[in-house]
């Protein structure tokens, strides 16, 4: 058996999916390990270091594409890739089913296994495969680093003969895995803070961290998707949360905001009202901006200065932290490859719930009911490109 290990493709995508310190366990089952030339380079792994561990690199990407039996990934592969695997290869990653799925079609229609670390189930089985909540802390923690950076105040109070200088002024919206991160990484520079969530639950969790919760009577109504995530809100529902926004954004210095709602558009939670109310020289990191944003003023990807606020809306914060990104995706692939990979063979149970919950595709089918719905709505057009 042969797992392939490639460069990421991507724009700015700087992790690998598999480090040298990943190779060990494959290694001792007689699996062979073939990476792409400088694949690790930006996550601090030379080719000598997959050397080193087992493998073999190589610059011949097409051989890794048709030659690999499992090709962990953090990004899905383009079309011109996906066309060169083999039929019945593995393909795990972050594949995006739910946002992009007719990109997917030709590995699909090819007979390529895909499984998406998106849709794993959240089970406490599944925890230690749990790529999202990796990445998410990632995110928040290098959300409030680069704000702390930008801010052009201390986040400390200090005391000092010159006098005292206030706390800088946090909030966070969303308290989920990346809102609770940034939450201590602000407390632990020693800003104050405070937090919104739709989801009572998440109180307490923002209370634990020293943090203040802003509660929102959003009458009863249920808050709660499945799987611990938000549902989505009425417009009236989602308003009383803006305006909570609008007056909490007024003193604070620094929003981090994080709100998403599975397979729908981030809520658009910031006014252009709540970015005015804020004072000059404040930043806000919308996190949400790969999902179209939670700010009104968003545009994704692109840093804006407006009335002297600053507002970063990063599309990919984990790679810049590309190492310990790398460290915890590779962690989490390795947990998935050890339900699919035993003793050195690749054994698929699909009925397995981890596994029928993550495959986006296996022999030539769709399998989550999800994924297969919105294939099924794609046009046939496009499935047939
Ligand atoms: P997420 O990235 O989907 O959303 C981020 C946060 O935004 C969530 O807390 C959500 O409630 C909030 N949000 C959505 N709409 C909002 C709105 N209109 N206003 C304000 N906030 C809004 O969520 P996530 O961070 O992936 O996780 C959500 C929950 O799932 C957390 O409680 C987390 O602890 C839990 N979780 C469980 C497991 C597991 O059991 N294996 C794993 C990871 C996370």
């Amino acid at each position: 058996m042969r797992i392939g290990i490639l460069k990421e493709a991507a724009a700015g995508e700087t992790r690998v999916a598999l480090l040298p310190e990943s190779l060990k366990g494959l290694r001792a089952q007689g699996i062979d390990v073939v990476v792409e030339a400088d694949a690790g380079l930006a996550a601090g792994a030379s080719d000598q270091a997959y050397i080193d561990a087992g493998a073999a690199v190589t610059t011949d990407r097409a051989s890794i594409l048709s030659g690999s039996d499992v090709l962990p990934v953090v990004n899905a592969p383009d079309a011109a890739d996906q066309a060169q695997i083999r039929p019945g290869a593995v393909v795990i990653g972050f594949l995006k089913p739910l946002d992009a799925p007719a990109a997917l079609t030709t590995a699909i229609d090819a007979g390529v296994t895909l499984f998406s670390m998106e849709l794993i189930p959240r089970i406490t089985r599944a925890q230690s495969m749990d790529a999202l909540s990796s990445m998410a802390t990632v995110a928040g923690y290098k959300a409030v680093v680069m704000a702390a950076d930008r801010l052009p105040r201390l986040f400390p109070m200090l005391m000092t003969a010159a006098g005292t200088i206030p706390p800088a002024r946090v909030f966070v919206i969303g308290a989920g895995v990346a809102g609770l991160q940034a939450i201590a990484t602000a407390r632990r520079l020693g800003a104050v803070v405070e937090a919104y969530d739709v989801r009572a639950a998440a109180g307490e969790q923002v209370r634990s961290l020293g943090a203040k919760f802003l509660d929102v009577d959003l009458g009863g109504i249920n808050t709660e998707g499945g799987g611990g995530y938000a549902a989505e809100l009425t417009e009236e529902a989602l308003d009383r949360g803006r305006d909570l926004i609008v007056k909490t954004a007024a003193h604070s210095d620094v929003i981090v905001t994080t709100a998403l709602v599975p397979g729908r558009p981030a809520p658009r939670l910031i006014r252009r009202e709540a970015v005015e109310a804020m004072r000059p020289g404040s930043v806000l990191v919308d996190l949400a901006a790969p999902a179209g944003g939670n700010c009104a003023l968003t545009q994704p990807g692109v840093t804006q200065e407006m009335g002297g606020v600053t507002l970063l809306a990063p599309l990919n914060l984990p790679a810049e932290v590309p190492v310990h990104a790398s460290q915890l995706y590779a962690r989490n692939v390795l947990n998935f490859l050890g339900l699919i990979v035993k003793k050195g063979e690749l054994t698929i149970d699909i009925a397995d719930e981890v596994l029928a919950g993550a495959c986006v595709a296996h022999q030539g089918k769709p399998v989550n009911a999800r994924v297969a719905k919105l294939l099924e709505a794609e046009q046939p057009v496009a499935r047939s490109q």
